[in-house]
Order: structure tokens, then C-alpha cells, then sequence
């Protein structure tokens, strides 16, 4: 939702999008800041990215994938990200030591409902094996306003279908922020087991 109103958190630029779950409006500059804090803490809890020289970036042409390789060599210039296209998944380069799968928050969602109502509780792991997927709490609609506002990102990324969307936009209307107290309880779940 783009509007005339004041970001909220700095009080200073033009809002960019409205955050129902904060309750505020944020400026490009505070939703790339929420942004990058939010991938940061789960690259550091989990240890996604411990020290590795090679990381390999699925690349499917949607949003996530997209952001993946602009915010990824932006904040770590040391490391040498390539880009996989999913087509070639069967032949990763072997010099790479992990692989950035680029799911957001939506896909998050999508992937403990499918679960749930195959009668499983299950969620879309953090961490499995040398995958990483370190934007699983972003929502794909910030991503795309980032990619488009803050990285200026030309590419076409493509829309990606999920066959609960609506569902779970409407539950989003009705408590603003439930996906994200979904990965909150995947966290607190995994801080048990460890
Ligand atoms: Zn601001």
C-alpha cells in the first residue's frame, strides 16, 4: 500500500508501504533496515553463513531469488556467490560449500499448511544439510518494493503460485502478523530441541 503518509520509525521520508504488523508506516530506508536485520539475526542464530568462501544461489526467477544475489553480495563482499539456475540444479558446481534456497515468508506459510493438512507438523527448515534459507522471514510484498525501490532491479521476476495465498492473505487480515508468529513458534521449537 503506497501513500502520501510519513514513515513512522524515522518520522522523516515518505512511506513506501504500510507494516499492519507494526502498526506503522515505513520509508524505503526503514524497510531495507528491517529488512537486513531481520536476514542478519537468522543468518547469525542459525549459523547459515559460518565462514564459507563459496555459497551457491538458486536462482528461479522469483522475487526472493532475485534479492538473494543483490542483498547477499552486498553485505558479504568476501564471499564468492554463483548463481544457479533451477534448471541445472542436478549439476551444482562442486566448489560450492552451501546453497541458498530463496523462500520468503510466504512460502514458510504455504509449506506448514500443505503439512498440516496432510496431517503433518512440519515446517520448511532453516537449515537442511548445506541448503540455507536465510529469507523465510520476509514477506515476498517487501521484497518486491525493495527489489524495485532500493536495488533499482530491472529483471523480471516471475509471480509465484501457491495454492494457499489466499487463504493466507485472509487470516493475515484478520490477525495481521500470523506469519510471523508462525516462525516464531518454528524458533522457539527449534531452541527446545537444541
Ligand atoms: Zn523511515
Amino acid at each position: 500500500m503506497e501513500s502520501s503518509a510519513k514513515c513512522g520509525i524515522c518520522l522523516k521520508r515518505s512511506s513506501v508501504r504500510y507494516l499492519d504488523y507494526l502498526g506503522k508506516h515505513a520509508c524505503i530506508h526503514c524497510l531495507y533496515k528491517i529488512f537486513r536485520k531481520r536476514v542478519r539475526r537468522l543468518i547469525s542464530d542459525f549459523k547459515l553463513i559460518d565462514g564459507e568462501k563459496r555459497i551457491g544461489i538458486i536462482f528461479d526467477r522469483s522475487p526472493t531469488s532475485f534479492i538473494s544475489i543483490h542483498f547477499l553480495r552486498e553485505i558479504y563482499p568476501e564471499i564468492e556467490f554463483s548463481v544457479i539456475p533451477k534448471h541445472t540444479l542436478g549439476k551444482i558446481p562442486q566448489k560450492v560449500e552451501k546453497i541458498v534456497d530463496p523462500k520468503c515468508l510466504e512460502d514458510f506459510g504455504e509449506f506448514f499448511m500443505e503439512r498440516l493438512l496432510n496431517g503433518k507438523f512440519q515446517f520448511l527448515e532453516v537449515r537442511e544439510g548445506m541448503v540455507i534459507r536465510p529469507f523465510i522471514g520476509v514477506p515476498e510484498e517487501e521484497i518486491r518494493i525493495l527489489l524495485r525501490k532500493r536495488y533499482k532491479c530491472r529483471g523480471k521476476w516471475r509471480e509465484v503460485e501457491r495454492k494457499y495465498s489466499k487463504f493466507l492473505r485472509e487470516v493475515q487480515k484478520v490477525r495481521a502478523g500470523s506469519l510471523f508468529s508462525l516462525l516464531k513458534l518454528y524458533r522457539k521449537l527449534k531452541l527446545i530441541k537444541a
